[in-house]
This record gives structure tokens, C-alpha cells and sequence, in this order.
């Protein structure tokens, strides 16, 4: 099966962090040949300078890295400016997002919806970046309904985005009848699946209040009853997100991308046991 893999990570705030991601994890990652890793933004520019020098540190490694571009707050000025920078360095890819805006951020932005930021870049740097956006196949906490979500990913891709990436979930079903309904509203480009490994119940389960992914009751709870077991949850998590990434490519995901939370493991594993079960196996 010829299925793309690829890898998010976040721009480390410290010199540990950054030799960590740098000497360890990536290069542990690289082995399973990803089509490319990302690197996340804070909206606003919170993480403007560690995004753009971990983006650095990994394009001088080679292995094809895709800078997100979460706007937020900024301006077109300021988009404007990391979008040539990524260009003079040699960069070809990006995510194009919206972004949170904290609580009380003031807006002198002028791009208000990622439709708009995939627009500003086609028309600023022509053909090349590759732009991926974002999809939620559990729908955006703000969306007014499933239909209207839909068609503002549909005006994302017709923009000129090439794929989107989903937020992470756990349900197959989700996904694939996210999917399905995307390709009845006509949209035909990929949409890899966003997966999130399960390491931490405190962690998993205060992302997913933040950004509205469901954790269903039964794996909630099954999640929280590993208590203090963090051995028994880990292995317990990695049989699970096997078993999702296996349901998800048998039901035509094209390609599965990882939230890695800059960790090798569990990813590497997962990944390894996928190979073996035939899935990436041009790779
Ligand atoms: P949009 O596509 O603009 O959608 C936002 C909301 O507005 C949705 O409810 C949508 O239905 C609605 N909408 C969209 N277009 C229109 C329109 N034209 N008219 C009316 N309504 C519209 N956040 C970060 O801060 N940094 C990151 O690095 C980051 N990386 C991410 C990576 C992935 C793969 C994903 C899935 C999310 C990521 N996020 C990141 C989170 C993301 O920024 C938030 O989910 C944000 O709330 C929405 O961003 P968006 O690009 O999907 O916004």
C-alpha cells in the first residue's frame, strides 16, 4: 500500500529540547522514511522565532519539512515576510491554519479565515509551497453544522490548497464518514488522517477539552482506570492506535500523519508494526 506518512512536532523552548528533537527523535523518525514533518506555530507569533529555527534546523538535515502558518493575529506584513523567508531557504511546504487567538487578543489582523490565508499565499508565492490546511472530522468547535464545516474545508482546497490533515479523533467511523460526505460535497483531494498517540490520560484528556476532540466514554474510562499504570496504559494505547491506523488505511486513508508530541515512541513502533502488516510498504 502505497500510503504517505508524516510527523508533527512542536518547537522545543529549550537547547535540551531542541538536541533532543534534533539528535534523537528526528533521526529515530527519519528511519521510517516520512514524506515530510511539521513544525506548529503559536497563533499571533507566540513561537514565531523557535518555529522558525527548528523549521531551520530540519531543512538543513534534508528531510522535507512544512512550517504551519497559524496566523492569528498576525498581519499580512508579518505572513508575508515568513512566507519569503521559508522561500529563500529553500522550504516548499506549509499548513495553513487559522489559529487560536488567547483569549482577549485584539485583532489587527486582516485575514480572518484559513480560506483567506491559503488565497494570500497562492497569490504572494504563485505554486511553490505545497499547502496542507486543516479538517475536523468531529467538526470545529465554532462551525454553525456538519454541512457548513464542510464547505468551509471545500473553500479551503478550491483556495488552492493540495490536502488537509485531520484533527485527531478516535473514532474510525468519524473519519470515514467525514470523508464520505466531503467526497458527496465534491471535494476531491487527500485527507490524511491527524493520529494521537496515547502516552498520558491528564494530558490526552486536557487537549482534547481544548481543541473538541472526543475521547468516547468507554475508552475514557477504560484510560482513567490505569490509574498510577502507565506501563499497562502505554501498551494498551499503542494496540489501539494500531488498530485505528490499520481501520483507517483498509478504509482508504491516504497516508496517516502523527501528532508525535516530540516523542520517537510510540510512533516508531506503531509505524514498524504497520510495515510488517503490509501497510507503507513502498517505503
Ligand atoms: P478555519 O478554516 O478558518 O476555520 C475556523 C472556523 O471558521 C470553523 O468553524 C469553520 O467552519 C469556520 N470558517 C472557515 N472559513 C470560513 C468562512 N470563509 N466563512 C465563515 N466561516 C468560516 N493551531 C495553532 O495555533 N498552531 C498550530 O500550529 C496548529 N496546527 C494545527 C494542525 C492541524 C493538523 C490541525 C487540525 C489544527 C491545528 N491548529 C493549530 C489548530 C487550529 O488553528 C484551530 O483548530 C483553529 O481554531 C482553526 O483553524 P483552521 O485553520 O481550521 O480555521
Amino acid at each position: 500500500m502505497n500510503a504517505q506518512l508524516s510527523y508533527e512536532f512542536f518547537p522545543p523552548k529549550t537547547a535540551l529540547g531542541r538536541e533532543k528533537l534534533l539528535t534523537e527523535v528526528l533521526p529515530k523518525l527519519a528511519e521510517t522514511c516520512p514524506a515530510y514533518v511539521s513544525v506548529t506555530y503559536g497563533a499571533g507569533g507566540s513561537t514565531r522565532d523557535n518555529t522558525m529555527g527548528t523549521v531551520k534546523d530540519i531543512h538543513a538535515t534534508g528531510i522535507p519539512v512544512a512550517p504551519h502558518l497559524s496566523f492569528g493575529t498576525d498581519s499580512e506584513e508579518t505572513i508575508r515576510e515568513l512566507l519569503l523567508h521559508y522561500q529563500s531557504i529553500g522550504v516548499a511546504r506549509v499548513v495553513a491554519l487559522r489559529g487560536d487567538l488567547p483569549s482577549g487578543a485584539g485583532g489587527s489582523q486582516q485575514l480572518v479565515f484559513a480560506n483567506e490565508l491559503v488565497e494570500f499565499i497562492r497569490q504572494e508565492t504563485g505554486e511553490h509551497f505545497t499547502i496542507e490546511v486543516a479538517a475536523y472530522p468531529e467538526i470545529h468547535p465554532e462551525a454553525k453544522s456538519y454541512e457548513v464545516d464542510i464547505i468551509n474545508l471545500k473553500r479551503k482546497l478550491d483556495a488552492g490548497a493540495d490536502a488537509a490533515i485531520t484533527q485527531y479523533f478516535f473514532s474510525a467511523d468519524a473519519y470515514l464518514e467525514f470523508v464520505k460526505t466531503c467526497r458527496e460535497y465534491g471535494i476531491t483531494k487527500p485527507i490524511y488522517p491527524g493520529i494521537m498517540p496515547i502516552t498520558n490520560y491528564d494530558n490526552l484528556a486536557r487537549f482534547s477539552r481544548n481543541c473538541g476532540a472526543d475521547i468516547p466514554r468507554w475508552l475514557d474510562k477504560k484510560l482513567s482506570g490505569f490509574g498510577d499504570n502507565i506501563d499497562a496504559l502505554k501498551a494498551f494505547g499503542q494496540d489501539f492506535i494500531t488498530d485505528l491506523c490499520k481501520r483507517l488505511l483498509e478504509g482508504g486513508a491516504p497516508g496517516i500523519h502523527f501528532y508525535t508530541m516530540n516523542q520517537a515512541e510510540p510512533v516508531v513502533s506503531i509505524v514498524s508494526e504497520l510495515k510488517q502488516a503490509g501497510y507503507f510498504a513502498n517505503q
